[in-house]
This record gives C-alpha cells, sequence and structure tokens, in this order.
C-alpha cells in the first residue's frame, strides 16, 4: 500500500494549486456576490486546461486518467470556492460519468466532447417534491410511444437547472412498482415543452442554479434513454461517483477552511500571543487536522480502489459521510476560533460554513448514507416502508 501520489500526480496537484490560486480568486468572489455560473469562457479554459472530464474516456475528449486524478484537481479548484468548480464537478463526478459507463456510442459522441471543451453541463435531475431520501417514490413518467418517450412530471433541486444544456432524468419507463421501473433520460434544455420555475435561493452555494422542473409532454428520441426500466441500481452504481466528487468537495471546503485559520491563529494576539500558544486552541487545530487527513485517505481509498470503475457503495458512503460531517465540524470551529472576523462576511469561513452544509444533504443525506453503510456491512436493504 502507497499513501504517496506518483510524481505526474504531484505536479499536477502543483499545477492546479497554482492555476487557481492565482486566478481564480477574484472570480470566486464575484461568483459568491453574483450568484451567477461561471461564465462560457471560465469553462473553455478549464476545458483547454484538461480540468473538465480529466477521467472521461480519451477517445471521446476525456483526459483518461483515473479518478484520483479527478480528486486532485477538484479539490485544488473547490479551495478556491464550490461555485468555481461546479463544473469541473459536474464533468468528472456528475451524470456525464454514467453517460460515459452506459450510454450508446451515439451518446456518448454527442455528449461527451462537448463537456470536456466547456460547451456543455450535465446536471442530474433525480429529487421530486414527493421523492427525496425516498427517491424510488418518483412519479415524473416516460411513456414510450413508438421511437418518442413522452415525459411528464415535475423535478426538484437539480443543481444546475435553468442554465446547464443538459438533464439526465430519473423516470418511470414502465409500469413496474418501486425501482423496477425507473431509468433515466437525457434531455436537452430548450425541448419544447420542458421549462422551469422561480430560481431557489440556498443558503450557500451560491452561482449553482437550482430550481423546479416541469415536463409537459415533452417528446424525446428513445434513443436517448440512458438506461431503461429495471437498470435503477446501475444508475445508483453510478451516483456511487458522484458521491466521490461531492466528498471532494466537502474536503476542500473543509481543507481551505483550516489552512485560513491555521494561518490566523499564529498571527492573531491575544493576551499577549498568539492565539497558537494557547493549549485549549492547539487541541482543536489537532482535531480538525486529525478529521481532514482521515476524510482524505476514506476518499482516496475510494476511488483508488475503484480504479477506473465505479466505487463501492459502503466505501463511497463512508467517505461521504465522514468528509460531509467533517466539513461542518471544522468551519463552524475554524469560524469560531476567528471570533468576530469568523462571522464577518469580509472572511471567507461564513461562505465555507454555508456551503459545507449542503453536502451534507445533496447526493442522499448524511443518515441516509449511514443507512447505506450498515446495510452494506450486514449484507441486506433495510426496508424503511415496514
Ligand atoms: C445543495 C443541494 C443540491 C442538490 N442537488 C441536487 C441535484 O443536483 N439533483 C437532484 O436530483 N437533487 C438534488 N438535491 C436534492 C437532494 O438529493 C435531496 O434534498 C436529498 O436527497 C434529501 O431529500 P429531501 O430534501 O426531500 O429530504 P427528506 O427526504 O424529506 O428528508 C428530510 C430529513 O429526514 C431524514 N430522513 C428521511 N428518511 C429517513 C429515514 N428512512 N431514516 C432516517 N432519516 C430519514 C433525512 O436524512 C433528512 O435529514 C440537492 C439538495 C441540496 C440541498
Amino acid at each position: 500500500m502507497n499513501f504517496t501520489l506518483t510524481p505526474e500526480q504531484q505536479a499536477l496537484q502543483i499545477s492546479v494549486r497554482k492555476f487557481a490560486q492565482n486566478e481564480l480568486p477574484k472570480v470566486a468572489i464575484e461568483i459568491e456576490r453574483d450568484d451567477q455560473p461561471p461564465s462560457l469562457a471560465l469553462k473553455q479554459r478549464f476545458g483547454e486546461l484538461g480540468y473538465l472530464g480529466i477521467n472521461l474516456p480519451s477517445q471521446y475528449g476525456g483526459g483518461g486518467l483515473s479518478h484520483l486524478d479527478a480528486v486532485i484537481v477538484l479539490e485544488e479548484v473547490a479551495k478556491i470556492s464550490i461555485g468555481v468548480a461546479f463544473p469541473i464537478f459536474e464533468s468528472c463526478f456528475g451524470p456525464t460519468l454514467a453517460i460515459a459507463h452506459f450510454g450508446t456510442d451515439q451518446m456518448k459522441e454527442s455528449v461527451i466532447p462537448k463537456v470536456c471543451s466547456g460547451d456543455m453541463v450535465v446536471a442530474v435531475s433525480m429529487s421530486e417534491p414527493e421523492a427525496g431520501s425516498a427517491l424510488t417514490d418518483l412519479k415524473t413518467n416516460g411513456r414510450i410511444e413508438g421511437d418518442k418517450i413522452i415525459l411528464n412530471g415535475t423535478k426538484r433541486w437539480c443543481s444546475g437547472a435553468g442554465h446547464s444544456e443538459a438533464y439526465v432524468v430519473y423516470c418511470r419507463l414502465d409500469e413496474s412498482p418501486g425501482a423496477k421501473g425507473i431509468g433515466a433520460v437525457l434531455v436537452h434544455k430548450g425541448a419544447p415543452g420542458f421549462s422551469f420555475g422561480k430560481r431557489d435561493h440556498h443558503m450557500g452555494f451560491r452561482g449553482v442554479y437550482s430550481a423546479d422542473m416541469y415536463f409537459d409532454n415533452v417528446k424525446v428520441p428513445t434513443s436517448d434513454i440512458l438506461v431503461s426500466a429495471g437498470g435503477f441500481s446501475k444508475l445508483m452504481d453510478a451516483f456511487d461517483l458522484e458521491r466521490c466528487g461531492n466528498t471532494t468537495m466537502s474536503l476542500a471546503v473543509g481543507q481551505s477552511a483550516f489552512d485560513f485559520v491555521l494561518a490566523y491563529v499564529r498571527e492573531r494576539k491575544q493576551f499577549g500571543k498568539p492565539l497558537i500558544e494557547f493549549q485549549a486552541v492547539q487541541l482543536q487545530i489537532a482535531e480538525m487536522k486529525m478529521q481532514i487527513d482521515a476524510a482524505r485517505l476514506l476518499l482516496y481509498r475510494a476511488v483508488v480502489n475503484a480504479a477506473s470503475d465505479l466505487p463501492s457503495v459502503a466505501e463511497s458512503s463512508v467517505a461521504k459521510c465522514f468528509a460531509n460531517e467533517t466539513a461542518r465540524n471544522v468551519t463552524g470551529k475554524a469560524m469560531q476560533l476567528m471570533g468576530g472576523y469568523g462571522y464577518s462576511k469580509e472572511f471567507p469561513l461564513e461562505q465555507k460554513m454555508r456551503d459545507a452544509w449542503g453536502w451534507g444533504i445533496a447526493g442522499g443525506s448524511i443518515d441516509i448514507q449511514k443507512i447505506n453503510i450498515a446495510a452494506a456491512l450486514v449484507g441486506k436493504r433495510f426496508n424503511q416502508r415496514l
């Protein structure tokens, strides 16, 4: 077992860090202030640098590298802000990975190169007003008529809704009840009958659009079926990788909060000496460091064991839960250690705390992940309905 990044990965990390620290702080401030996603020009720049879909197959324009390489890139950019990093998150860990695994050649050819060049973002749309944790209660229906699917239903909380160019929409593709009838189709923005509600405004995640999405007899060619009815478990397998992206975003938020507060407590003096000289402060700094290192190791385990395939549900859920809780703990402690300055919008901690919270809800809540972990341990699914 080797805990050291390869020389190529270390070089990648240094080059992304340099780019992110030099070129992204200003744009991250604008994204936070204006609550607008990164511009097309910036997404295309990410594409030129090879950051988008670095772990997608090279034959379709991806980088052909590992999920660990994608984690390295995403962490460095997300340490600046999750809003600026969101297109990288979507390209490396979002539904395009499901397209790479399960899509037809035609779908891969039409989507992946555009995602990797920064010209297209694909969002995932699973949740509905009545189906959050109980995802298999979803009602959005795709009736197949000849070579068309007629989509009807309402979706909620889709990150990117209204802004992304395309959506992988989970829906019922036959009459089978529960998970059995669920598949997914690719729907492009602009399809007649496909519309968006007013924009949601979250506590954090500024620069990431979210809105209800309405499907009113939207006609989609059957060639845009990504996964047919009966393939729900395939979708969840691909979603295990999304959880590793979620973990990376949490880790980046926690790590950057930690880096900021460590410098702060070494600088800030009270009672005539730097805060770090107080033992109570030292203990908190040590606890933060332990949690961040553990979160990183759990994430690396999940993606390294997956190689270029999909991670195990147990390892990705353990990593996600731990990193989600770590990000919340670390940003909370870091904010407290900065006193009034931590609570001020002049400093980055309050934003990091707001962003940290969302990752423990997005991608399946922390408690639902814990149920997954227990289920994997005993080799059975716990029926939540009985
Ligand atoms: C920032 C953000 C981004 C998101 N992005 C997307 C996206 O891109 N695409 C998408 O489809 N969705 C997205 N979501 C939606 C997200 O997946 C859901 O919010 C999440 O699955 C929880 O569903 P819910 O909000 O309906 O909460 P509910 O399911 O109503 O759960 C509420 C609370 O009850 C708990 N709970 C529910 N059932 C159980 C149980 N059986 N046992 C124990 N506790 C339980 C949950 O843990 C939670 O704390 C996003 C959400 C957020 C906050």
